[in-house]
């Protein structure tokens, strides 16, 4: 089998994500690479050539392709279940990964509600939002508020608080709205503003919109530190404290969004963390099994789950998946779990960006990059170009040096595996300042 081979049948059978397919045909602007094997870090095509993986697989892949240890508890898990009915049956491994991702939480948000994708996610917390003040006696309260620039998800209802308009605008006559308030965003600093004063800034927009409209207002959904789909805003967690507060003051919900920025990557387990709040309702997935399975989860507190306990069924949550809390996929996130825990991941992570640090440093007086700027294990700079292909230009000059990274518009970013060699994290970094260069030219 070759490259082409595979191919030609790609595009004639195989519809991609998130893609102009007629970018793809032979001679357009986008080539794909059909990938054969991947170790590590590294992907191998059919025709013998490697590429780097920094941007993870879309973000899902925390210890590398073909991992060891998720394979053998993968392979372990197929002999006893690979799946089962998860409405009126139960099994160990969605009990066990419930029981640790709320100890992960300190054992505040005790109930574990389960899907596949991260969209779906995203509904269930404001499904379950809604349902809750509902179940309270404020039916009235059904509108959800989110941050300029958001992204939670393409489905018709995550879209609703999605505020990205390549993803959004199309789709418009379908979409219920939502409000959206002031992005944190610390690009955004005015004249010696820090990021603080831009935080705070957002947050008295948020208390002069939660003023007003409160009462119709079920939840705000945040993207915990980073907003990462629309081009990796990085802002305060001075924010995220002050929202908590809000929250609490005008009897709103806090979703916080970590399909992303959970499982380690802006620094701390959870990204809300480095705020010293907790959420009432925590999304994740991506890296939660470890890149291999689609898994998908949201946590909520004891108190939330109190409130659909009842002789009533219509006042208990009625919402269904196939696959929810599938074994397989549930035992890929038990295996990611016990990686951080043996390795203490979140720890060695700490060496790992401030070495990513260092790699990045000869770009902080580059003269086409801005806002040089790092979170944990996601770096991204923004460069300044008048080429309305620059994404495209890049995307190729970077796969040419054997690195894989995508662009967001003129925002280039880093989100690598935790497992990245420090060797490899040099490679990387050189090669994207070349393949930056050619784009360029
Ligand atoms: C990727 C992402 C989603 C959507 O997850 P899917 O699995 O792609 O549906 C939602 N929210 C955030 C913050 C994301 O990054």
């Amino acid at each position: 089998m070759s490259n082409s081979d595979l191919l030609q049948r790609s595009l004639a059978a195989v519809w991609h994500p998130c893609t102009q397919m007629k970018q793809h045909a032979a001679g357009g602007a986008l080539p794909m690479i059909p990938i054969a094997s991947g170790k590590g870090v590294w992907l191998h095509d059919f025709d013998g050539r490697r590429y780097l993986d920094g941007i993870s697989s879309w973000w899902v892949n925390l210890f590398g392709h073909c991992n060891p240890r998720i394979n053998a508890a993968l392979r372990e898990q197929l002999e006893q279940l690979e799946h089962v009915i998860l409405a009126g049956c139960t099994h160990r491994p969605v009990i066990e990964l419930s029981e640790r991702l709320s100890a992960l939480t300190g054992g505040e948000l005790g109930h574990c509600f389960y899907a596949s994708d991260g969209a779906s996610a995203t509904e269930i917390a404001l499904k379950m939002s809604f349902h809750w003040w509902r179940n309270r006696g404020h039916a009235n309260k059904h509108e959800f508020l989110c941050l300029r620039g958001s992204y939670h998800g393409e489905t018709v209802g995550a879209l609703a608080v999605t505020d990205v308009a390549i993803f959004k605008d199309a789709y418009a006559p379908l979409i219920r709205p939502a409000s959206t308030v002031p992005t944190p965003d610390a690009r955004l600093a005015e004249d010696g503003e820090t990021a603080v004063d831009v935080a705070r800034r957002a947050a008295a927009a948020l208390a002069k919109h939660l003023d007003e409209h409160h009462q119709r207002i079920a939840a705000l959904i945040v993207e915990p530190l980073i907003q990462c789909a629309s081009g990796m805003a990085m802002y305060d967690p001075e924010y995220l404290r002050l929202a908590r507060v809000l929250c609490d003051r005008y009897q709103v919900h806090l979703i916080c969004d970590e399909i992303a920025v959970g499982c380690g990557r802006s620094g701390t387990f959870f990204a809300h963390e480095q705020a010293g709040i907790r959420p009432d309702f925590l999304c994740l997935s991506k890296g939660i099994s470890g890149g291999y399975l689609p898994l998908s989860m949201v946590l909520t507190t004891d108190s939330v789950y109190a409130a659909f306990y009842d002789d009533s069924v219509s006042r208990g949550f009625l919402h269904s998946h196939s696959y929810t809390g599938n074994a397989l996929a549930c035992r890929a996130a038990l295996a990611t779990l016990d990686i951080f825990a043996e390795d203490r991941v979140i720890e060695s992570n700490r060496l790992l960006s401030a070495h990513l640090a260092r790699c990045l440093e000869p770009l902080a007086d580059h003269p086409r990059v801005r806002h040089l700027r790092q979170r944990g294990m996601i770096a991204a700079f923004d460069v300044l170009s008048d080429d309305a292909q620059f994404s495209e230009h890049f995307y190729r000059q970077a796969l040419a040096r054997e690195i894989l990274l995508r662009p967001i518009g003129n925002t280039v970013y880093f989100m690598p595996p935790y497992v990245i060699s420090h060797e490899d994290c040099e490679f990387l970094v050189a090669r994207a300042i070349a393949a930056l260069d050619a784009a360029l030219r």
